[in-house]
């Protein structure tokens, strides 16, 4: 193996005390200036920067350990085999699975749900079965439900939220049934903030002979995540939100649930025997990944998993605890400003209207004070048309923001109210 193939160069930073300069030091991005201001980045709940050594251990598997996986007898395929297996592995650690077996990656989380609805509905789900989905999901985790239910019948109950971003469990209780097949909610409302009690969520819905996915989009961004514990039946989430590289996402699955599903796209990779009478196919996790799949990008959320096990997602989460409870205080202090999500359990995402500007306009204006928000209906329309409204403003804050960010974007909501009188 020659010196190019070696990774050991590539150091991640330990850190005693959340020290939040020295963490901002390895995001290159966050050293921009947008319109000749620094850039207050608080748009991480759509995706977050990436550190140096995502950028960088990409960079070195571009350059260095590059062919394609699960082919070649040379040595650089096998090389970039174990890349791509060694970050299942990473992964499977991370969450706790079982085995790396239960790790299938796909393109995001979007591609995971869709997988579980294609390949779960196809062997489990028939016409007159219910799943139970709640009001704060994202269209990711709506959509496939109702392609599904347009195929075949199946019914859709939504459990309700109430007026603060809470998930009504009494409610979902009165929903589960015989009938109830899947429970399919989002971890943190990506709107609203609100963390769900996933593991009473799972509980009840095994109770009631239903398994239940996980949308963990944001989730798992903001505390440790452990499947085994939760006994969830299947987790989803996606790398480019965990400060990783887009075009990478996962999917976590007991293995004899994903061995009893369907194949859901086919193609190399995944089978076992091909003839023009009959194909068999693989287990899990190959069953699932048809083709070439993002080899450079698994390195790369390996790379970004080691990164946030550093710094430690415990010590994210009190970070970004403190930091929420400063920004709400902040923008309470602004007059016609309203805050969409209180929930008792919340992560660090605030969204919010102010009176007489459209949230389109709000972004466009802070944008020219280097503050970076999300603006619009955020992939979810049905918890916009809960509150009556098109549109909010979102602020989303990450492992490395600070109370500068906060502070520009309060400076630039108030520069808005001047503008707009
Ligand atoms: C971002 C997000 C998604 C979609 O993520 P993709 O990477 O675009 O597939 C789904 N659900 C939630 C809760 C999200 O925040």
């Amino acid at each position: 193996m020659n010196a190019a193939l070696d990774t050991a160069e590539v150091k991640v930073p330990e850190y005693g005390v959340y020290d939040v300069d020295a963490i901002r030091a390895d995001f290159p991005a966050l050293s921009l200036e947008i319109n000749g201001y620094p850039i207050a980045f608080l748009d991480s709940g759509a995706s977050a920067q990436k550190p140096d050594v995502v950028i960088e251990r990409m960079n070195q598997a571009y350059r260095g350990e590059y062919a394609n996986v699960h082919r070649g007898a040379y040595s650089l395929s096998q090389k970039a085999t174990d890349n791509y297996e060694e970050a299942r592995t990473k992964v499977a650690r991370f969450v706790n699975a079982k085995s790396d077996d239960e790790i299938i990656f796909t393109r995001n989380v979007t591609a995971a749900i869709n997988l579980v609805s294609h390949s779960y509905g196809r062997a489990f789900l028939n016409e007159g079965d219910e799943i139970i989905i709640s009001h704060m999901e994202h269209h990711a985790n709506i959509v496939p439900w109702q392609l599904l239910r347009d195929e075949t019948g199946i019914v859709i109950k939504v459990v309700p939220i109430d007026d603060v971003g809470n998930f009504l469990m009494e409610e979902y209780k009165n929903q589960l049934g015989p009938k109830t097949k899947l429970v399919a909610v989002t971890q943190v409302s990506n709107v609203l903030g609100t963390v769900v009690p996933i593991k009473e969520v799972i509980d009840l819905a095994h109770a009631a002979g239903a398994k239940v996915l996980i949308d963990g989009a944001q989730g798992i961004v903001h505390s440790p995540v452990d499947v085994q514990a939760l006994d969830v039946d299947l987790y989803a989430f996606t790398g480019h939100k965990l400060y990783g590289p887009s075009g990478i996402g996962v999917l976590y699955g007991k293995i004899d649930i994903l061995n009893a599903m369907s194949p859901y796209q086919g193609g190399g990779d995944m089978i076992e025997n091909v003839t023009f009478e009959k194909t068999t196919y693989r287990d899990a996790p190959a069953r699932f990944e048809a083709g070439t799949p993002p080899i450079v990008e698994a390195v790369g959320l390996s790379a970004a998993i080691d990164y946030v096990n550093s710094v430690g997602l415990d010590n994210i989460a009190r970070h970004e605890q403190a930091l929420l409870a400063y920004a709400t205080e902040r923008l309470r202090g602004l007059d016609g400003l309203t805050i969409y999500g209180q929930a008792e359990n919340k992560a660090a995402i605030v969204s919010f209207t102010l009176e007489g500007v459209h949230p389109h306009d709000i972004g466009t204006i802070i944008d020219s004070r280097g503050v970076a928000v999300r603006a619009g209906h955020h992939c979810a329309q049905p918890l916009m048309d809960r509150f009556g409204i098109a549109a909010m403003a979102r602020a989303s804050m990450a492992m490395y923001s600070n109370k500068d960010d906060i502070d520009a974007l309060v400076d630039a909501l108030n520069y808005v109210k001047e503008i707009f009188g």
